[in-house]
């Protein structure tokens, strides 16, 4: 049975956890990158981005350009398990961590993992008090199962993508509600704010083996998200390729 790794940093791990459950799979906590091995996908889960790289780094999970934090270099750390091509799940500041750039702060910026080819937002929907609730228009949930293909998408303090590449699929935008944001700031010192002009925003993406949302699944009990990436586990390019040996070295 398949094993899907939660980095269990900080955020909303302990929901993904019960939502693998709920759907009879076996999670398994990630804080360390020898754990990393031991998994056939991992999720990226929601909280504080700036804080799970903060504590990422801590862990060795990121490797700087330079390798210097990278003290375990025989081990897979985050930026080497997706570019493996294993499946990877990112939720709202997973999603960010996913991203190969991200804007919204006026100073600083964190450490990406990156791999997923798009531009992203931080709080573009406002503080806590703009967070929100809405219905999505999800046609691969039901292309899939059948049925319905609306979700509840539940957004906190969400990021949302500005602009993807050509190899990502656009999977979910979602209307800018009333208070929306009126406008986007770019990152760094001379950080520049630009009018928001369209209606809608992109809020869930895919890219080869890499799955990102802006809001939360994991808050809800629709298990449709997390069954929908356990299948790409079965797609995955990696298992594809062990399939392979396995079949001509018997
Ligand atoms: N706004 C948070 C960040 O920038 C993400 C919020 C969330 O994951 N719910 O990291």
């Amino acid at each position: 049975m398949a094993v899907v790794g939660v980095l269990a940093l900080q955020g909303s791990y302990n929901e993904h956890m019960a939502a693998l459950r709920r759907i009879g799979v076996r999670g398994v906590e990630v804080r360390k990158p020898e754990q990393l091995l031991g998994v056939d996908s991992l999720i990226i889960p929601g909280g504080e981005s700036t804080t799970m790289a903060k504590l990422a780094n801590y862990h060795n999970l990121i490797a700087s350009p330079d390798g210097d934090h990278y003290m375990f270099p025989e081990f897979p750390a985050l930026r080497e398990f997706v570019s493996g091509g294993k499946p990877v799940w990112g939720t709202c500041a997973g999603l960010i961590f996913l991203a190969n750039k991200a804007i919204g702060q006026k100073t600083g910026g964190q450490e990406l993992v990156g791999g997923l080819d798009c531009t992203v937002h931080r709080n573009f929907f406002g503080s806590q008090l703009q967070s929100f609730e809405t219905e999505l228009s999800v046609p691969k949930l039901a292309e899939k199962e059948g049925g319905n293909d609306t979700c509840r998408g539940v957004f906190i303090r969400a990021p949302a993508i500005l602009e993807v590449g050509s190899d990502v699929e656009i999977l979910a935008d979602c209307p800018i509600p009333a208070d929306g944001p009126k406008v986007i700031i770019s990152s760094g010192e001379d950080a520049e704010e630009q009018v928001y002009s369209k209606d809608r925003v992109i809020v869930a993406v895919r890219q080869g083996n890499i799955l990102a949302t802006a809001f939360h699944p994991e808050l809800t009990s629709d298990s449709r998200w997390h069954r929908f990436f356990l299948d790409m586990d079965k797609e995955s390019p990696a298992k594809a390729f062990s399939a392979l040996s396995l079949s001509s070295s018997s």
